[in-house]
């Protein structure tokens, strides 16, 4: 029986611990820096079909309607003027057990980690040093915690010290120009919305969705993506984003970007530097990178969960099939996430009006492409 350690209890890491617990060729442990997983956070995510496919497998079906949401559209509307420009169908993608998805980030989590047993996570194991011995690997922990395993999988998010450790801090994640506001809305402060609907508004250098995370109706989540400097000695501080001064003058420069029924209503606000990969790690043999370890994209296509879920599942395939394959395949979908999701944060951003004007028709008409749809999206969809 081959021994895996797992470093984080992320997504990526607790989904890929579900797939290999179900095997009795590996015995799996997660090792989580923190001493617990955190599920207080009411804080929205989305999972596009590929991801859905693969989280089905585990039982995801069963989750119960009420703590999940299938939109059926994504309305894209002008800041501006608050008007709506034209929508796209998001529900073609979708199949009888398989659909977009929105719910609480805490759901997903719950869900994954309910399905492993208690003693297969260890809490308070900050990873330190990671040594090779043939075809071992020795990882020492904080308060000199040794354990050996034969795989080790790498799934402690983008500022990997995972990485960092057997990249000889080689490559580092770079921050984005932007920061990401997320809170919560109730349904009552939203006017003109459809709320089946995911609603994208598009303004200068700014912008927000809002969706439902559940089928209650009640708190909507927002996320907005601010285009925003900060000084290295800013980033280095990452108490500074959580300060209310800090909140309030990201608030203040929203002010005349939001209408105020919505900016004065959000609730939770929590904003943070939005940091993304520059470059590819490929580490030896039995030694792998999952989720934003491995790559983490700007957050304007929305997948960085869905990926996080479809690495781990690759890495389960090459694994338990023996084959070595699996940075070819991911490099390869990386490279198209990370595109898109550059192209869609610049569409999204653009303020001269003419060029608006000119993003606007092409929206309408690419919306309603079936050809170009199933390129962009569908290729991204489809594992
Ligand atoms: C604003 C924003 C909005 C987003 N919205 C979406 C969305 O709608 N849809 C979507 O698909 N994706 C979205 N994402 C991306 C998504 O949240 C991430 O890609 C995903 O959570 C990555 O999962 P992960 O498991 O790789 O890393 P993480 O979730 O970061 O988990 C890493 C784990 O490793 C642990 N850890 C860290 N360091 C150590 C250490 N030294 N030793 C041991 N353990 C350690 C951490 O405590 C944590 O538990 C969004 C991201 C942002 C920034």
């Amino acid at each position: 029986m081959k021994k895996i350690a797992i470093i984080g209890a992320g997504i990526s890491g607790l989904f890929v611990a579900n797939l290999f617990k179900e095997n009795p060729n590996y015995q799996v442990t997660i090792y989580e820096k923190n001493n617990s997983i955190g599920l207080d956070e009411g804080y929205g995510i989305q999972l596009s079909t590929n991801s859905i496919k693969l989280l089905n497998r585990i039982g995801f079906n069963t989750l119960e309607n009420k703590d999940k949401f299938n939109p059926e559209k994504i309305d894209f509307y002008e800041l501006k003027q608050q008007k709506k420009i034209c929508d796209l169908n998001i529900s073609e993608f979708n199949s009888e057990n398989c659909k977009y998805t929105t719910l609480k980030r805490s759901k997903l989590i719950e869900f994954l980690k309910d399905r492993l047993d208690n003693n297969l996570i260890k809490y308070d194991y900050d990873i330190k040093k990671i040594e090779k011995n043939n075809d071992q690997i020795s990882l020492t922990f904080n308060e000199n915690n040794k354990v050996i395993c034969d795989l080790l999988i790498i799934s402690d998010g983008v500022f990997s010290k995972g990485k960092s450790l057997i990249s000889n801090n080689g490559i580092k994640p770079v921050f984005n120009n932007s920061i990401a506001i997320r809170g919560n809305i109730s349904r009552n402060n939203l006017n003109n919305l459809n709320e089946k609907n995911i609603s994208l508004f598009m303004g200068h250098n700014f912008h927000y969705v809002i969706y439902p995370v559940n089928n209650d109706n009640e708190a909507y989540n927002f996320i907005g993506v601010l285009k925003y400097e900060l000084i290295a000695k800013e980033l280095d501080n990452y108490s500074l984003f959580k300060e209310e001064v800090f909140i309030k003058g990201v608030k203040d420069k929203l002010q005349n970007k939001i209408s105020s029924t919505i900016l004065d209503n959000l609730n939770n606000i929590k904003c943070f530097p939005v940091f993304i990969s520059k470059g590819f790690f490929k580490p030896g043999n039995n030694i792998f990178l999952v989720g934003d370890a491995f790559y983490a994209f700007p957050p304007s296509f929305a997948q960085g969960a869905s990926q996080s879920i479809e690495s781990g599942s690759e890495l389960y395939d090459c694994i338990t099939n023996y084959k070595n394959d699996f940075y070819d395949n991911r490099i390869l979908k990386v490279k198209m996430i990370n595109n898109r999701s550059k192209l869609n944060q610049f569409a999204f951003h653009l303020s001269n009006p003419i060029v608006v004007f000119f993003r606007n028709i092409s929206l309408k008409i690419l919306t309603k492409n079936k050809k170009f749809l199933a390129n962009y999206l569908g290729r991204i969809y489809k594992n």
